[in-house]
C-alpha cells in the first residue's frame, strides 16, 4: 500500500475531515530533510481544505495507507501556493497559504483574486487578521514544483509583493 504524506483538516465542522489532502510525492522523497525546507520543526505551512475552505497551519504532515493513490482523494488537483500581504488596516504581513485546485491550462488568476477578495477562503493567517486582499495589490500564484514550502518570513519572495 503507498504511504503518502498527508494533511488532514483540523475543522470540526468541515463535511469532509476524514479525506486526507495528499502532498507531492517529493516529500517524502527527499531524505536526510533539508532544515530549509518544510517540515523542519520551525515553519508553519498554512493549507486551505479544499472542502470547507478554512486555512488552518501544519508543523508536520502525517503519513497515511493511501491504498488507491496516486487516484483517489484530490488527485485531480495540484498544490496552488497564494501569497500576498495583508491588505487589512496597512497591516502587509506577508500571508502565504496552500491549496488544492484543478489546475487549468490557463492559470486562474482572476477567478482566484475575486475568491479571495470576496472572502471565500477563511481561517488563520499569521497576523490574524481575515483573508482579503485589495483590487490593485500584487498577489503570487505559483504551482507547487516538487516539495511544500513553509511560511518564511526570509523568502525573498516578499520583496515582490
Ligand atoms: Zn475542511
Ligand atoms: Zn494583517
Amino acid at each position: 500500500m503507498p504511504v503518502v504524506a498527508c494533511l488532514w483538516c483540523p475543522i470540526d465542522e468541515c463535511p469532509k475531515q476524514t479525506q486526507p489532502m495528499p502532498l507531492p510525492v517529493s516529500t517524502l522523497q527527499h531524505k536526510p530533510l533539508n532544515p530549509e525546507e518544510w517540515p523542519n520543526d520551525k515553519e508553519l505551512l498554512y493549507a486551505a481544505c479544499p472542502d470547507c475552505r478554512q486555512v488552518s497551519a501544519h508543523l508536520r504532515f502525517v503519513l497515511w495507507n493511501l491504498p488507491d493513490f496516486p487516484s483517489g482523494p484530490h488527485a485531480d488537483k495540484s498544490w496552488l501556493r497564494i501569497s500576498f500581504r495583508c491588505a487589512v488596516e496597512d497591516c502587509k504581513t506577508p500571508v502565504q497559504f496552500h491549496t488544492l485546485v484543478i489546475p487549468t491550462a490557463e492559470p486562474a488568476r482572476n477567478e482566484w483574486r475575486e475568491k479571495l477578495a470576496s472572502g471565500y477562503w477563511r481561517g488563520v493567517s499569521p497576523c490574524g487578521h481575515p483573508i482579503a486582499i485589495t483590487n490593485d495589490q500584487k498577489v503570487g500564484f505559483a504551482w507547487v514544483q516538487g516539495r511544500m514550502q513553509g511560511y518564511n518570513l526570509a523568502d525573498p519572495l516578499w520583496s515582490t509583493l
